[in-house]
């Protein structure tokens, strides 16, 4: 239980519209996109600017209690889940766009600032800024750098390490620290590096400097139509081959292509096996003889069909179908579990038989949609959180879909990070010393293991909260 005089202290920091702390309203914080497990932390903090951030860590510091940071909690891994960590911190007032340096093409952006907002701070200048998951409409600054994420047009692009060029961290101390710079290239370590991708267990993340791209001059978007998920897959394999990159390379099966079309009218071939949305981007002289080259390329791998996107209304609603279908999901049941797996790109073929394989033995339904160029599965597992039976089936299936993945030559996750959900599976790709190494490195920033505490790394602590009754799975 946390001391009135603490929170007292907290309220005078970030004001006392800033600390949330009735039952009810802590609810909405109980869990984030991972739904299997919740448990509401004992107080909210919402701190406005970055040197609120750090008095609030000072504070927590000088208590000695942990806490864990959230963003808008889209996270599919668990990360915001609080596992003896009473406090949150979450980043959602604090949506400042400090600076746009266009001739630079770059931007300082508070951790707040929700994803796509960079993009429209930027657009009238030509720019964009790359990393897009599918959730952008959403999704914080700070939360895509804790977990590197991606996004369908991260095949070209890269993901989110690959556009941050420096940013500020508020250290478990509540000292805020300034890490790389205005440069892509700096002597030294690469810290930023280390802190991208680090689940908030190095501190918080307060302030960032972000890459800025050129908006491309055309699109050309594609949707190619199978009759099987193993044909899209040799077009995939033939597309890359061919020594073409795509801007995006996506693929949805049946399952999933009949719930967007129930859910967005777009005229989907619902009896198709599998569709592939391949988009080509550059300038425009460029992307009429590539998308040429894709179809024949499809052909060969008996494509029944491929339309093009005549102009920016198609294209948004191909657009719409993939980056909206988990919106879909609800329609094939209650709940959903989003596994989130990589495999090398030519093993696609054999994770998904794999998947279907799983799915027929835990009697589950699983539909997929997923970044297939880049080789990145995201299986989503169906169920109904009142059939602790089934909820116990779909947990065993998400468990042999990842140690697939590791067989094939793959990882745990590609994009949605370890967060609690995945823990167990670390010894699949790590050793022991690998472990160690990594609890130290952390321990750099953070020597009390107070940010977002028992996260990533399986110990022994960890065994004992899953079962305390602050954890729940609900189920
Ligand atoms: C419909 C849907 C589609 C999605 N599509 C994609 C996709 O295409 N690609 C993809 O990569 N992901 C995708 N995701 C997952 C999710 O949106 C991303 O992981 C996103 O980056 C999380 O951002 P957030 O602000 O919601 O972070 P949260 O969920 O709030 O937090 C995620 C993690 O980051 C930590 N964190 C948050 N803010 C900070 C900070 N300021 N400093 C330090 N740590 C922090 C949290 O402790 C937690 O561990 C999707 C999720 C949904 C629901």
């Amino acid at each position: 239980m946390l001391a009135r005089a603490l929170v007292t202290r907290l309220r005078g920091v970030v004001g006392a519209d800033g600390v949330v702390d009735g039952p009810e309203a802590l609810r909405v914080y109980e869990c984030d996109g991972y739904t299997l497990e919740r448990a509401a932390p004992e107080l909210v903090v919402l701190p406005r600017t970055p040197s609120e951030v750090g008095a609030v860590l000072a504070l927590l510091a000088a208590g000695g209690i942990p806490f864990v940071p959230r963003g808008a909690g889209t996270g599919l891994s668990g990360g915001t889940l609080p596992v003896a960590a009473p406090v949150m911190v979450c980043t959602s007032r604090m949506q400042a766009i400090e600076a746009i340096d266009v001739a630079n093409r770059r931007i300082v952006v508070q951790a707040g600032v929700v994803n796509q907002w960079v993009t429209n701070a930027v657009r009238a200048h030509g720019l964009c800024y790359a990393p897009d998951p599918s959730s952008q409409p959403a999704c914080t600054i700070g939360g895509n750098i804790a977990e590197n994420s991606g996004g369908p047009h991260t095949l070209k692009y890269g993901v989110t390490t690959n556009h941050v060029l420096g940013l500020e961290l508020a250290l478990p101390s509540g000292e805020l620290v300034a890490l790389g710079g205005l440069v892509e290239e700096r002597p030294g370590y690469d810290l930023v590096g280390l802190v991208v991708g680090a689940e908030g267990t190095f501190g918080i993340v307060t302030r960032a400097t972000l890459r800025l791209v050129r908006a491309p001059e055309a699109y050309r978007t594609l949707l190619a139509v199978f009759e099987s998920v193993d044909a899209a897959s040799e077009a995939v394999s033939g597309i890359i081959a061919a020594g073409i990159v795509p801007a995006a390379l996506e693929m949805m099966d049946r399952l999933i292509i009949r719930a967007v079309e129930a859910a967005y009218h777009v005229g989907l071939p619902t009896d198709a096996g599998a569709v592939l949305l391949v988009e080509l981007d550059g300038p425009a002289v460029g992307v009429d003889p590539q998308g040429e080259r894709v179809a024949a390329v499809c052909r060969a791998s008996g494509v029944r069909e491929v339309r093009v996107a005549r102009d920016a209304g198609e294209r948004a609603a191909l657009w719409k179908c993939r980056k909206r279908a988990f919106g879909a999901v609800g329609r094939l049941a209650p709940n959903y579990c989003t596994q989130d797996g990589v495999v090398p790109r030519t093993r696609v073929p054999d994770i998904l038989r794999r998947i279907t394989a799983a799915a027929e033995r835990h009697r589950i339904r699983i539909a997929n949609v997923f970044h297939a160029g880049d080789g990145n599965i995201h299986p989503i597992l169906l169920y109904d959180e009142r059939d602790r039976d089934e909820t116990a089936r779909v947990l065993a299936a998400g468990r042999e879909i990842l140690e697939a993945c590791v067989a094939l030559g793959g990882s745990l996750t590609g994009e949605h990070g370890i967060g609690v959900e995945k823990i167990a599976q670390m010894p699949l790709l790590f050793g022991p010393d690998d472990l160690v190494a990594m609890t130290r490195l952390r321990g750099v920033f953070d020597p009390e293991g107070r940010a977002n505490p028992h996260k990533i790394f399986p110990d022994a602590k960890m065994c004992v909260e899953t079962r305390t009754p602050r954890r729940q799975a609900a189920m």
